[in-house]
């Protein structure tokens, strides 16, 4: 009864099976990170520097990059959170002409492209979701040759009156995203996919670049196939999540447990994925009793529902989701910090995928799985229902793989890169329960022959639950009728508990000694080991681990000591400049970016430049709002900044001398001006600040309940009225839905300065 080598060619398979096997057709060599290439240092650096912020690239980034900028055709195959968009988006930022991104979440769309344009990239998108008049407006934009990103849905590909458009642009790349999706053996084939064929000979001089976070070796195949790409490099990044911390816990006082992880995350967002939709509304509500703003999310809610639950996530208006597998899709949420199974998933690809969606940002993020057997009965109940025999047995399988790798004591993150085919790096980690638990060695020699000849002598036909009971000498019924009261081995273990006894089992297992049946009711066997260490009488040491608690509360590898009140405020403020603007708070800077401010405590513009995130567009658009917000509290708390060591020469003296006056405190002098009855533009020249600013120091004053004068920053009557009536009729205190109201005609910080005197005139009519 060798299962397991079955299991593991199947795992192999399965998802990224041609890890192992040399690559058939006409492909090259694999390139792997840390494979020395080119490096392609000068302009695609810089630009890295100054759209993104960014000052490294992450690993086969550059490689790609030098590829793809040397015209040739990639295949990208890079874990979520690996970085792939800078793949496609730095060559099309140094490439003459437009690249073209073909992606199917037509969802994300809208959200990547602000994200493009707030680092002052021109990039726009082409969806169902446009209207005819928009999207001839993009078209515009792309005929004029100012554009140099265009998203499209695939299906526009197929009207020929789009195609003609297309053929008029200068083409420089085209990046397939989601490439899996173009085959049939995927887990997601969209046939529209398909027109990329027709693209790709259509322009057939234009490199392409395909991208996926996940294809077996059929698909792989299949992509380069259908999309014709000549001799093309393939780039494989390994799947190891560094940043992420894997832990299997025992699900007792599993709610208490899951409270405790959570007062660890507090605020920030966490998904837990539940078993059913009864539980996930269970859990949420259970959550909210408790003071956590918790939201479900399933299958058996309305679409709108559904829809706006996601929109609340992404905008951090509500941090946690409990979730049946269906959510988490489409989403691009890059600061997920936790992901809780708090049930079984049904498959270690699902649960890889799912805990993937942690961390995307590289900032450390935990995966909890709560785990007891029942749990694997409950699924067994549904799996049984099942018809079609192969369907049913590949579901048991599935499940199976899952508890082996719950019920492993190996390091779990080893054993998940070994299921997916990739030799891992080493056999231990520093980020998963097993490798953070402490260790006890001891000899096991004596224990071991008894379970094993217990296991002989009941005949391999039993579990460990009755096999702990013979050893123990328990007196059940069921012994009595088996009559293994009569065996030799019966109480033979008698001084251990029935946990001890488990966990014994389990290392043995783990040793190779005994395996496991699959199935509803497992057995447990000998392996051709084990019964040579019985003939021979071998000696045996076992390592015993207890998860220390002192290794739970330490502080996430990697992560910065920095001020956590600090980076609450820049959270808060990120989340109020997001809903103004109408963006994910993502999209403004991401929360390695707010730690490393909160860390750093830069107190000029040009310390602000020189932290991670910060390009020189968003410096100039948001980088006194946050500089303000920084010196403020660092003035209040006595903070001093940190050197950024990594600052690199290139950054610095990137803004010439610009400083923010810190003579008194800057807030101050802002309202100074204003009760002087300055005008907005007065104000802003006067102390050398953007309009924004001012206005961002006059709504913090505000919401610190300072007296205000705003008279002369006011609109003129007839417009402050039209935006007063705009408010009314948009019903919200957001920004963009007002604008859209007015019309261009109507300056956004004319909008913010006339919501100032509304606010303020809501909080008097409050007070009297
Ligand atoms: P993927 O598509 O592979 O899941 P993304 O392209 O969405 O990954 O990138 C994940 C996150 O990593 C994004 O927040 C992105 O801004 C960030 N990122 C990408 N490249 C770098 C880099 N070189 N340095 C720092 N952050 C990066
Ligand atoms: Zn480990």
């Amino acid at each position: 009864m060798l299962r397991f080598p079955a299991v593991v060619e199947c795992a192999k398979k399965i998802l990224l099976g041609w890890y192992c096997t040399p690559i058939a057709t006409d492909s090259p060599a694999i390139t792997r990170p840390n494979q020395p290439t080119v490096g392609y240092n000068g302009p695609v650096q810089q630009l890295l520097r100054d759209h993104f912020g960014y000052d490294e690239f992450r690993p086969l980034q550059e490689e790609v990059i030098a590829s793809v900028m040397d015209g040739k055709d990639a295949l990208v195959l890079m874990p979520t959170g690996g970085g792939k968009s800078m793949c496609y988006q730095l060559p099309a930022l140094a490439l003459d002409g437009l690249t073209l991104v073909i992606s199917p979440l037509i969802a994300l769309m809208k959200d990547q492209v602000d994200a493009l344009k707030s680092n002052g990239i021109a990039a726009e998108y082409i969806n169902s979701t446009l209207s005819v008049l928009e999207i001839r407006r993009v078209q515009a934009l792309a005929q004029s040759g100012e554009l140099k990103i265009l998203y499209l849905a695939p299906e526009r590909l197929s009207q020929s009156g789009f195609r003609r458009f297309l053929d008029g642009l200068e083409i420089s790349l085209i990046a397939i995203d989601e490439a899996h999706c173009i085959s049939e053996w995927g887990h997601d084939f969209r046939p529209d996919y398909r027109n990329l064929s027709s693209l790709r000979q259509d322009f057939s001089n234009v490199p392409v670049i395909a991208l996926t976070a996940t294809a077996t070796e059929k698909v792989r195949e299949d992509i380069v196939a259908q999309l014709a790409l000549k001799n093309p490099k393939v780039f494989l990044a390994s799947f190891n999540r560094a940043n992420l911390t894997y832990r299997v816990m025992p699900k007792r006082n599993s709610y208490e447990a899951l409270l405790a992880a959570l007062a660890k995350v507090r605020g920030e967002s966490v998904i837990i994925y539940c078993f059913s939709r009864k539980d996930t509304e269970e859990v949420a509500a259970d959550l909210r009793d408790d003071g956590y703003e918790a939201a479900a999310y399933h299958a058996g809610l309305a679409n709108d529902v559904r829809q706006k639950t996601q929109e609340r996530f992404i905008r951090d208006e509500v941090p946690i989701i409990t979730a049946t597998i269906a959510f988490g899709m489409g989403i691009d949420k890059p600061d997920v910090r936790m992901i809780v199974h708090y049930d079984l998933p049904k498959s270690l690809e699902g649960y890889y995928q799912e805990t993937g969606r942690a961390g995307r940002d590289g900032l450390p993020s935990e995966c909890i799985l709560f785990y007891t057997y029942a749990d694997k009965i409950k699924q067994d109940f549904f799996i049984n229902q099942v018809r079609d025999d192969r369907e049913r047995a590949n579901a048991q399988e599935k499940l199976d793989q899952v508890i082996r790798f719950c019920e492993t004591r190996r390091c779990r993150r080893a054993y998940l890169l070994g299921y997916f085919g990739e030799t891992p790096a080493s056999d231990t980690c520093d980020g998963c329960d097993v490798c953070l638990s402490t260790k006890e060695e001891f000899d096991a020699t004596v224990i071991a022959q008894k379970v094993l000849s217990a296991v002989v002598r009941t005949d391999e036909r039993f579990g460990v639950g009755h096999l702990s009971d013979v050893l123990r000498g328990a007196n059940t019924k069921r012994i009595r009728d088996l009559r293994h009261d009569r065996l030799t081995v019966f109480g033979i273990a008698d001084d251990h508990s029935d946990d001890e006894i488990k966990e014994i089992v389990g290392m043995l297992q783990d040793r190779g000694l005994l395996e496991k049946s699959g199935g509803q009711y497992p057995t447990l066997g000998l392996t051709t080991e084990g019964w040579s260490f019985l003939k021979e009488r071998a000696n045996l040491t076992l390592v015993r681990t207890q998860t220390s608690h002192e290794s739970e509360d330490r502080p996430a590898k990697g992560a910065l000591d920095y001020d956590k009140p600090l980076f609450g405020k820049l959270r808060d403020l990120r989340r109020r400049m997001a809903a103004d603007r109408n963006v994910p708070p993502y999209v403004i800077f991401g929360d390695n970016t707010l730690q490393q401010m909160a860390y750093f405590v830069p107190q000029s513009l040009d310390s602000l430049s020189r932290i991670s995130g910060v390009g020189t567009v968003k410096l100039d658009d948001m980088g006194e709002e946050f500089l303000s917000l920084i010196t403020a509290h660092a003035r209040m708390n006595n903070l001093q900044e940190r050197s950024n060591a990594n600052a690199s020469a290139a950054r610095k003296g990137r803004r010439n001398g610009r400083r923010v006056n810190r003579d008194g405190s800057t807030y101050d002098l802002t309202r100074q001006l204003a009760a002087e009855g300055l005008s907005l533009s007065e104000i802003a020249s006067r102390r050398g600040l953007s309009e924004g600013t001012v206005l961002s120091h006059l709504e913090q004053l505000q919401q610190a309940n300072e007296p205000l004068d705003l008279a002369g920053v006011l609109p003129p009557p007839e417009r402050f009225a039209r935006i007063r009536d705009a408010f009314k009729q948009a019903d919200t205190t957001n920004l963009s839905p007002v604008r859209n109201i007015l019309g261009t005609d109507y300056s956004y910080a004319e909008i913010r300065a006339a919501r100032l005197y509304l606010r303020q005139d809501r909080i008097a009519k409050s007070k009297r």
